[in-house]
């Protein structure tokens, strides 16, 4: 009497503080939820996965087009049926998890007081949750420890019960549930961590260690942790004989066994490459091991396979055609004493030294390629063999962009009112550090005095870069950088314009997708979307992102005009691939990149539809890309033939007249006149060939008049510079960085 008295209590108690707390409405949506959830998950498969008769619930990657790249799944799943399991299991699960398992209609509500009142006495968090219970949490892929998941949990587990016998129950959940090691269900439990017998063959001590590694299969593994495996099999023989299935002296003899395992390692499947990988690293951090692994799911990416393919040959092509030519080991710095690093990146590069032993000598690409007005990734390269390596270059990485940096600053400049025509000083600077000072020098080691922005930026002067960083401010070009997409923690540094900072290819191809789209950043991802088994959309990015806006239109037109100009007449003019045949009238603009030891050569280029990052690189930090001859190899050598290889293959089947155009300016808001690119003043007669037209912000173009190129005033060839529009257009020389 007493005994119903108590329980009576604890049913009022539980109902007032949930009644009281959420109120019945709540009550009523969860059940509902759950009631329709169930319903959803009813059916074949639902049966079919808790009995463990689907052989295999594998996660499926498409690319964009619905065709599967690749598979994830366990194969350490056997099904076997209730009288196929040695009967010590079932005892010892009932002993150890649910006492009441053959009497409870799915939720155990003695259990639960009893393991509240230990709580609170103990302070552990004690489940108290009915096999049922246990069995209907697998149901949900996102394990969540919210008190609506569990009373979600209890009504499924309710509805299990009312639709299947006790013993049907039991055989799911031994199907079901995971071992560690990879094995799913007692079969494969039994057959991973005892030489291979079956759940059938299992003994007493065997079968007490396995109920208890449930609990906890990482932290209970036999190997890994064998006197905690043994001290919890030991307590699961305790409790089987406190409820009665074993005797004393079984108990006492049992407890003295060795465990006994032998380990059987279960294989994944190995159908990899960078992109799937970086696709299954996703999933895993987002939805679990088991969702991705046990349960699966249906997963849509924004691959393009085409572009993929012409990525690849692209890298695989370049470099294969090129590295014979360097000589990689003679060049490290070690042996080199005009080598300069910048400091910020100077202990990350130290602390990569050492791991880098064992990666592969040989030279390295990465590639990202990604869609601006979506933001969907494309195409991702990560190395160039898989096999070989498995370190994703493409977003793993770190390292320094140098001059495809630029582009940051200068957009920051054309923000503050600076146009293209803007003129600045290609003068020697001495710049302070902490301790000691830096002069920064240009790639062909020459000053080149009064010039435009959109010179320096097209011929990539670094002096000017830094005397422009100066102008703008090291913080709110930084601020720029990562408003427009870079993730890397940015150093405030007077080298930051020349890109003394650490970034990874995807983050660059992301920072730049604002000067392709008229000044809108976008999220980059690689999912369209992923679905669980049974249809149910998890996540989707099928509507892309609309964008933030982080230059203004006409700010952005600006830019995308100068970065035309590095591809025109700059250090991108290697860029063939647009100026003539079946892509003449295709807009396009980027920007190489090389650091000054020669350590990483990067372009970036971009077209409205395609925004490319290529990075080319030893791992090891330390050798430089070098021509036999000592000739440094830059990004208009080896990074800009990629994109050029790759945008031919990208864009040969396409119809150049159907390509998009970049977007204009705000109408009213620029203004052209002619200048003298001497003087960066208005030009006039006397000029001559000196004259260009030049993009300024409306109302700010120069009043005054060209003051050297006059009849009166002689020429003044000391400060002349090199004809920009002649500028060395041969292919691949290295001319500029
Ligand atoms: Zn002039």
């Amino acid at each position: 009497m007493k005994k119903i008295v108590v329980s009576i209590f604890y049913w009022l108690a539980i109902l007032f503080v949930i009644g009281a707390a959420f109120g019945a409405g709540f009550l009523y949506r969860v059940w509902n939820d759950s009631a329709v959830a169930f319903r959803q998950a009813r059916g074949n498969l639902l049966v079919a996965g808790l009995r463990g008769s689907e052989p295999v619930s594998a996660t499926r990657i498409y690319d964009c087009y619905g065709n599967q790249l690749a598979t994830a799944f366990v194969e350490n799943r056997y099904p076997v049926t209730l009288d196929q399991i040695s009967p010590w299991v079932v005892r010892g699960f009932i002993a150890t998890e649910d006492r009441n398992f053959y009497n409870h209609g799915g939720v155990d509500l003695q259990g639960i007081s009893r393991s509240m009142l230990h709580n609170l006495r103990t302070g552990d968090r004690h489940g108290g949750s009915t096999i049922t219970q246990q069995l209907s949490r697998g149901l949900f892929l996102v394990q969540d420890q919210t008190f609506q998941r569990k009373l979600q949990e209890a009504f499924i587990a309710m509805e299990i019960e009312r639709q299947f016998s006790k013993d049907e129950i039991m055989e799911m959940y031994l199907n079901q549930i995971y071992f560690g090691s990879g094995a799913h269900g007692i079969e494969a439990a039994a057959r991973t961590y005892f030489g291979g017998i079956s759940s059938a063959e299992l003994s007493l001590s065997q079968s007490a260690m396995l109920v208890r590694m449930v609990k906890n299969p990482s932290g209970f593994n036999p190997l890994r942790n064998p006197e905690r495996c043994l001290t919890q099999r030991n307590l699961a023989l305790f409790m089987m004989e406190d409820f009665g299935v074993i005797t004393r002296e079984q108990k006492l003899e049992t407890s003295e066994l060795p465990l006994g395992v032998d380990v059987h390692r279960y294989e994944l499947e190995q159908d990899w490459d960078y992109f799937t990988e970086y696709v299954r690293q996703y999933l895993v951090g987002r939805y679990g091991w088991s969702a991705v692994y046990e349960q699966g799911l249906e997963v849509y990416t924004t691959l393009d396979p085409f572009i993929q393919e012409s990525a690849r040959l692209a890298i695989d092509s370049i470099l294969t055609e090129k590295e014979p030519y360097w000589d990689p080991l003679s060049n490290t710095w070690s042996e080199d004493g005009e080598r300069l690093r910048f400091e910020s990146s100077w202990a990350h590069w130290q602390a990569i030294e050492d791991t880098t032993s064992g990666a592969p000598s040989y030279i390295q690409g990465a590639m990202v390629s990604i869609d601006p007005t979506t933001g969907y990734i494309k195409a991702m390269i990560g190395g160039r063999d898989f096999q070989d390596s498995e370190f994703n270059r493409a977003v793993q990485s770190r390292r320094q962009p140098g001059s495809s940096f630029k582009p940051f600053f200068y957009a920051e400049a054309i923000e503050q009112g600076w146009s293209p025509g803007s003129v600045i000083l290609d003068q020697p600077v001495v710049v302070d550090l902490n301790p000691g000072t830096w002069r920064p020098r240009n790639y062909d080691r020459e000053f080149h005095g009064m010039v435009t922005l959109r010179e320096a930026l097209a011929r990539s002067f670094n002096v000017s870069a830094v005397r422009l960083g100066d102008a703008v401010g090291i913080e709110t070009g930084a601020a720029r950088a990562m408003a427009m997409g870079i993730s890397s923690r940015l150093p405030i540094v007077n080298s930051l314009p020349l890109g003394s900072c650490m970034a990874n290819p995807l983050e660059m191809a992301r920072a730049y997708i604002p000067f392709a789209t008229g000044g809108l950043a976008r999220n980059t991802t690689a999912i369209l979307k992923v679905e669980d088994r049974y249809g149910n959309v998890l996540e989707s990015n099928e509507q892309p992102d609309p964008g933030r806006r982080v230059l203004s239109v006409t700010g952005a037109y600006l830019m995308n005009n100068m970065l035309q100009s590095v591809l025109r007449a700059g250090t991108g003019t290697g860029a063939h691939w647009y100026w003539g045949g079946p892509f003449a009238g295709r807009e396009a603009g980027g920007k190489t990149g090389t650091t000054s030891d020669y350590a990483d050569a990067w372009f970036v280029g971009f077209t409205p539809d395609l925004v490319t990052s290529v990075w080319v690189g030893y791992d090891n930090h330390v050798i430089r890309m070098r021509l036999k001859n000592g000739r440094g190899q830059s990004g208009s050598s080896i990074a800009l033939p990629v994109w050029n290889s790759f945008m031919r293959r990208v864009f040969i089947e396409s119809d150049t007249a159907l390509a998009p155009e970049f977007p204009g300016p705000e109408p009213g808001e620029v203004e052209e006149v002619i200048i003298c690119k001497v003087t960066g003043q208005l030009a006039n007669a006397a000029c001559a060939e000196n004259s260009r037209s030049e993009m300024f912000w409306k109302g700010t173009a120069p009043t005054t008049v060209c003051e050297i190129h006059s009849d009166s005033i002689g020429f003044a060839a000391d400060t002349t510079l090199g004809e920009f529009n002649d500028f060395d257009r041969n292919f691949g020389q290295g001319q500029g960085d």
